[in-house]
């Protein structure tokens, strides 16, 4: 169905129903402010953990997907792993940025989406990641040429960044899942 078509309560129940297919159980919460207390990088979300997961439990999907909190998010899992309810906090922040950029909202955050972008990319090429060809590409795609020049400069001095990319030997197996032909490799 067209998404653009449909009413805001259904949209709702739609992403409801998504969260539930994937077993992230927003109506458990109790508030109890475990997740929010624990984030390592909540200091710079504008709606903190615990917000993110009510907001969600009401079908208000619309403010998470325009927040800067999806986009911040580290997908470090803390949350969840101090969750009394067991609840997928982090799998609910890959659903509501995977929602974001289906639906066309301009990311609160567009550098890290192509950051993403830069990484699946070299993953898609190489089987892993080759770390300059992935700056490389971050870069001209942000237009952040000079930032973390001197880090960068001194990684490469260090040997941590490889001149040249290496595959790994089942690049085929990743091309496929690329393709959506490896399922059984999401289990
Ligand atoms: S830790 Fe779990 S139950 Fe507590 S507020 Fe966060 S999501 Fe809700
Ligand atoms: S997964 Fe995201 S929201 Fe949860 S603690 Fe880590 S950074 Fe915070």
């Amino acid at each position: 169905m067209d998404n653009t078509c449909i009413s805001p309560d259904e949209r709702s129940e739609k992403f409801l129903r998504k969260l539930k297919d994937r077993n992230i159980d927003v109506q458990a919460c109790y508030q109890c402010g475990r997740c929010s207390s624990g984030c390592p990088v909540g200091d710079f979300f504008d709606i903190n953990v615990m917000e993110a997961v009510r907001l969600a439990a009401y079908g208000q999907e619309e403010k998470l997907l325009n927040s800067h909190t999806i986009w911040l998010c580290a997908a470090c899992e803390t949350c969840a792993t101090r969750c009394p309810n067991e609840i997928e906090i982090a799998g609910l922040m890959d659903v509501l940025r995977e929602l974001a950029l289906r639906r066309g909202i301009a990311p609160a955050e567009p550098r890290i989406p192509l950051f993403h972008q830069a990484m699946l990319g070299s993953i898609r090429s190489w089987g892993r990641a080759w770390e300059i060809g992935m700056i490389g590409n971050y870069k001209i795609r942000s237009g952040d040429l000079m930032g973390d020049m001197r880090l960068g400069l001194s990684m490469f001095m260090k040997g941590k960044l490889k001149l040249l990319p290496h595959s790994i030997k089942a690049k085929s197996e990743v091309k496929e899942i690329f393709a959506g032909k490896g399922k059984e490799y999401d289990r």
